[in-house]
């Protein structure tokens, strides 16, 4: 008999309350009351009533101090946590640090309510014909040869052939007359009828899987082998764009789910295009859903309940889909594994590839890591055989990989070349229009001139409230700080010397879209950055455009880099490749050299054979150098030895400080103290820890908050946390902490 349950409570993301409480169960809800469940509770001196999760059902307990609380009554009879999510949300609060309650937020699916969760309707509307033939029949003879008739006859030879139909669905078909299908209903010919549905999934459709080539086989062989013995593995799938590793997963998952299993695709948010969902649908039909941030809470949480419910057996989604509860999951793949958006930047902080792998760990299934250019983690994991690795080294179909020329911007300028393309990238840009094929053109920084400066004192623009410098945006006609969004008049003479000499500098996509619109405008251009593509379908329009070459040439962020598969571009001009190298970043290597891969990755997917050109002022930096010679493994390997040199990682992990505050003395004070009780206790301490710093952030200010960093460097995951979180706490209990916040994270992906 269970007596007892022990909750949590959902709003507790302080630390004293962040923990079980043990209530009573009242006798209505001994029987029915299950682990996952939600149930209110009194909580607290005054008694409010709170959400709470069922996590723990006893018989018995100790004997307590206090006399335990009642649970008042049942949120919602279906458990919102499967057993697995549980242990999920275990290992999300040890391993992130993170409170119980942030961990089940982000495990459940957003905006739910103090009621029942909205789930997929489970009845359906029918309409069909009445089962009395002769009854149709006769009326039906009796009026066919009216001219009124028609639009009813229309109806009901309908229904002579489909049996029965969605009511919705019917009324929505344009020759569908609501009137007559209403006379219909009155006369009893046609039968309205509520009727359980049954979820009925849809076929595999085998005829839309190509034949794959010998290396494709092998890596579906490979990931079947490891379905047949049940077992845990984290695979890279390494190969170059348009090598055909989408081709090997919609295999694998196929193989997974005739036996039985389901499967979950992770995909950058961004990344997912139309065109890779209808690959998804046009082989599995219903039994794939989509889920993503645009969508309605409403819309998400049905998608939940299905899923948990084995109605769908593949999900799509980004790094949040990574917790759907799906029955005898047995696939996870990461599309693009490389991608930081899968690290997320809010509590918890929680990297999908760890998720991941404990999922798979618990259902004995495979994670499968799909990128042209995996992180150095993840290499270093394959090195260190903790990974399995299958590549696949040719393009599909013969396609080669695109020569590369590297542009020495110096000497473009020394040319008295001052316009945004070197001569090369131009010419090349005009013989592939002529061709008429298609251009990307990569360049990193969206506006029109990322830096404005008096020529008569030098004076900088720089956003009041954060310290960077302000892009002029033409389409706008103002000046914009891209960290805090607000927004300046440009100025007519400069704020410092009044001089009117005021210069604008640097190219973003508006004035590289400029450019190009006066060179080759009758082409068709288009832009893609986060100013085009605000609007809900903004992005699609664009790429859709391209796609039917209506624009020719397309000018964008990196968001253009990733994952779409355009056969007919040929070109890819990248503009600026060193604003990502010099970052102050120990990964800016690593960054660079996987966005030039996957831009490259753009370039000749199709039968032609694709170029790329680089512009650069760095044209001997080791990371040029490998991008043009596809010397991959060079790289990689070249910069493992840099990482163990500077002791960062793979080789450590790094627990970040940071303190921000909008009184800058005090940040500074508060973090010199804090690196004190850091450095103290790592002396102290039987491991021994790097503290780097503090130093003043990448970016010192960001509305009006002043930020600096300490990094604290260890060699084992575990004992940094436990580490970092000590000094922290002893920082807390021994300091007045006021006026400033204090953010920390495990192995952040960005520095700034
Ligand atoms: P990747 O995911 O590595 O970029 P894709 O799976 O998208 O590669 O494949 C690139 C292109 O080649 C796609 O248009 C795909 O339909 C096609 N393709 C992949 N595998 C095969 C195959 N075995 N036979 C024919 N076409 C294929
Ligand atoms: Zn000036
Ligand atoms: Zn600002």
């Amino acid at each position: 008999m269970i007596n007892y349950a022990g909750i949590i409570i959902e709003f507790a993301t302080v630390s004293e309350i962040d923990r079980p409480f043990t209530y009573v169960v009242p006798d209505d809800l001994k029987e029915i009351l299950q682990i996952g469940q939600r149930v209110k509770v009194p909580f607290g001196k005054g008694n409010r009533q709170y959400v709470g999760y069922v996590v723990g059902l006893m018989e018995d307990i100790e004997p307590q101090k206090y006399r335990l609380k009642a649970i008042s009554e049942l949120v919602d009879e279906e458990p919102l946590l499967t057993s697995e999510q549980l242990e999920i949300i275990q290992f999300i609060v040890k391993y992130y640090g993170t409170s119980y309650a942030a961990a089940i937020d982000v495990v459940l699916p957003p905006g739910l309510k103090d009621e029942p969760i909205s789930r997929a309707p489970s009845h359906q509307k029918i309409v069909k014909l009445n089962e009395d033939e002769l009854k149709v029949k006769i009326y039906y003879e009796a009026n066919r040869h009216k001219q009124s008739f028609a639009k009813q006859k229309w109806i009901i030879d309908y229904l002579r052939e489909c049996s029965k139909i969605e009511a919705k669905r019917f009324e929505g078909m344009k020759d569908v007359s609501k009137s007559s299908l209403k006379t219909l209903i009155q006369k009893e010919i046609v039968k309205e009828e509520g009727e359980a549905i049954l979820w009925v999934q849809d076929p595999i459709g085998y005829r839309a899987f190509k034949t794959l080539n010998d290396d494709q086989q092998a890596a579906v062989d490979y990931l079947q082998a490891l379905q047949e013995v049940e077992t845990y593995r984290t695979v890279l799938l390494q190969g170059v764009t348009g090598s055909g590793k989408t081709e090997v997963f919609l295999h694998a998952i196929k193989d997974v789910l005739e036996r039985g299993g389901s499967a979950l695709v992770l995909v950058p948010e961004i990344a997912l295009t139309s065109q890779t969902l209808s690959r998804f649908e046009e082989r599995f039909g219903n039994r794939v859903a989509l889920t993503h941030s645009r969508m309605n809470a409403k819309e998400r949480q049905r998608i939940y309940m299905r899923a948990k419910a084995g109605e769908i057996s593949i999900v799509i989604g980004p790094r949040s889909a990574i917790f759907m509860p799906l029955p005898n999951l047995k696939l996870i793949v990461i599309d693009e594994a490389h991608d930081t958006s899968y690290k997320s930047e809010v509590e918890p902080k929680y990297h999908a590839i760890d998720i991941a792998k404990e999922r798979m760990t618990y259902h004995k299934g495979q994670v499968l890591l799909a990128t042209a250019t995996p992180s150095l983690e993840t290499y270093y994991q394959v090195k260190e055989m903790d990974y399995d690795i299958v590549r696949l080294d040719q393009r599909v179909g013969g396609a080669t990989m695109p020569e590369v020329d590297i542009v020495d911007m110096r000497l473009e300028l020394a040319n008295g070349n001052h316009t945004v393309l070197s001569k090369k990238l131009y010419q090349a840009i005009e013989e592939t229009l002529k061709q008429d094929k298609q251009v990307m053109l990569l360049i990193n920084r969206r506006g029109h001139s990322t830096f404005i400066n008096c020529r008569s004192c030098g004076y900088v623009l720089k956003c009041e409230h954060c310290d960077v410098s302000l892009t002029y945006h033409s389409s706008a006609q103002n000046l914009q700080c891209h960290y805090c969004g607000k927004t300046v008049a440009m100025p007519e003479i400069c704020p410092q010397c009044g001089s009117k000499h005021i210069r604008y500098f640097g190219s973003g996509t508006e004035k590289v879209e400029a450019y190009i619109n006066e060179c080759f405008g009758e082409y068709g251009i288009g832009r893609m950055d986060t100013d085009t593509t605000t609007g809900k379908e903004g992005h699609r329009k664009i790429l859709d455009a391209f796609r039917r070459k209506e624009i020719k040439v397309l000018i964008g962020t990196q968001m253009i880099a990733k994952g779409h598969d355009f056969p007919e571009v040929t070109l890819v001009g990248i503009l600026s490749a060193d604003a990502s190298l010099y970052m102050q970043d120990f990964r800016s290597n690593e960054r660079t050299y996987q966005l030039l891969t996957q831009a490259m990755g753009r370039a000749g997917r199709g039968a032609n054979k694709g170029r790329v050109v680089i512009q650069t002022y760095n044209p001997d930096h080791f990371v040029m150098d490998v991008v043009k010679n596809h010397k991959q493994a060079v790289f990689y390997e070249q910069e493992l030895a840099n990482r163990k040199v500077m002791g960062y990682p793979p080789y450590t992990h790094i627990f970040s400080v940071l303190v921000v505050g909008v009184d800058e003395g005090q940040v500074i004070r508060t973090i010199h103290l804090l690196s004190q009780y850091f450095r103290y206790y790592s002396e102290r301490g039987q491991n021994h820890f790097r503290v780097i710093g503090p130093s003043s952030a990448v970016i010192s200010k960001i509305g009006d908050e002043y930020r600096w960093r300490l990094l604290v460097l260890g060699d084992i995951r575990d004992k940094l946390l436990i580490y970092g979180k000590y000094c922290l706490n002893k920082f807390y209990t021994h300091e007045n902490v006021s006026g400033v916040k204090i953010q920390w994270d495990v192995n952040p992906q960005t520095m700034i």
